[in-house]
């Protein structure tokens, strides 16, 4: 196992294109540190720098003490896991796990090789299906064959670029848990890229969130979701997103599209001297008025409001709060649509509550 250490990492690939602008992260040993960010963030770029399928343009990675910058892949002793599993179809589940070890040629005995086989298989639950052809194991299991070749390398670190995006919603939930305890189980340092919003925020220590080739925020999962940096990790993280609401001061109140909310101490200090401001508020921190006892009401900001559309969803129920934005915060909204690439301002309120059988379509929430 091994702690890799990118120091100002930046990647620009022939034609000029700046895909990774400096980036500097410390994954310690033993780490399951999750890479996020939108298409073309640059993410997969960074995982195949680390594990050496791409150069590295200026800057140093090192893995525990030593600088790899020009080591060749097989020298790093990573594992990485493909998207596309990259299975070998004439091969056995048994020989596609074997294949690292016999690349060795002579460093590992058959029985050595069988011993190790045998108990990667164990660990994944393929002793049953060892002889079977790719062709003929389910996406799950092809999965766990591409993640066995990892493990019988007993690798330094594993690398991971979208391993369960080819499979279906059932299926990724079971394989998500299985990597969780696995790596769990295994310790071994752990690098994943995705652009899932569930494995970012349940199967790593720490996310770091990329945008445009650099690094946002790097945090764990509930520090990237209670304190974002920045708009772009708020709106980023989180489904449906943080509700994004011009704010203007007027007096000791400041006044949203949808209610004013008093200036208490708090808000004060984060509002400053500002008249407009952007406010965040997520979907899960609004609750039913009818639900709640005399103290929490005192305790909050009350409001009515037009429901335009629901969702019930089970656990869950959305209500869709459509408003006017006012002319003096147009500015703001802007600069906030720019912020976060037209993809800011929704002109409407989206407030997740509990889901209750007469909560219905229409009502005031
Ligand atoms: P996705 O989630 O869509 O896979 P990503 O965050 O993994 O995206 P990368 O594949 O790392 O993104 O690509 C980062 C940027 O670098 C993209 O804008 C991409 O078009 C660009 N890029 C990737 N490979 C090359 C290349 N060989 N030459 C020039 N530009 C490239």
């Amino acid at each position: 196992m091994a702690a890799i250490t990118l120091d100002n990492v930046v990647k620009t690939y022939p034609d000029g294109f700046m895909a990774v602008k400096g980036v500097d992260l410390e994954i310690a040993d033993g780490e399951f540190v999750i890479l996020v960010g939108p298409s073309g963030c640059g993410k997969s770029t960074l995982l195949r720098m680390i594990v050496g399928l791409e150069d590295i343009t200026s800057g140093e990675l090192r893995i525990d003490d030593q600088v790899v910058n020009d080591k060749a892949p097989r020298d790093r002793n990573l594992a990485m896991v493909f998207q596309n599993y990259a299975l070998y179809p004439h091969l056995s589940v048994y020989e596609n796990i074997a294949f690292p070890l016999r690349l060795t040629k002579g460093q590992f005995s058959d029985e050595e090789i069988d011993e190790r086989v045998r108990k990667a298989s164990s660990l994944l639950e393929l002793d049953e299906h060892l002889e079977r052809k790719p062709a003929n194991l389910s996406g799950g299991q092809r999965q766990r064959v591409a993640m066995g070749r990892a493990i019988v390398r007993q690798a330094q670190a594993f690398l991971f670029d979208e391993p369960l995006s080819n499979l279906d919603a059932k299926l990724r939930g079971q394989m998500r848990t299985e990597i969780a305890r696995l790596q769990r189980n295994l310790a071994t340092t752990t690098v994943y890229v995705t652009h899932d919003q569930t494995e970012a925020m349940t199967l790593g220590d720490r996310v770091a969130v990329l945008r445009r080739g650099e690094l946002q925020q790097v945090a764990s999962p509930r520090g990237l979701y209670d304190q974002p940096l920045n708009l772009f990790v708020a709106g980023f993280m989180g489904s449906p997103p943080m509700n994004f609401l011009p704010g203007i001061v007027d007096g000791d109140t400041l006044r949203l599209p949808v209610a004013g909310v008093p200036l208490d101490e708090r808000l004060r200090a984060a509002v400053g001297d500002r008249e407009v401001v952007i406010v965040g508020i997520r979907p899960d921190s609004f609750e039913d008025a009818d639900t709640l006892s005399a103290e929490k009401l005192d305790a909050g900001v009350r409001f009515e409001a037009d429901v335009d559309v629901t969702e019930w969803l089970g656990e869950v129920f959305y209500a869709y709060v459509p408003f006017e934005t006012h002319e003096a915060v147009r500015e703001k909204l802007d600069e906030l649509d720019r912020d976060l690439d037209g993809e800011g301002m929704r002109p409407q309120l989206v407030v997740a509550l509990e889901a209750m059988s007469r909560i219905r379509a229409g009502d005031t929430a």
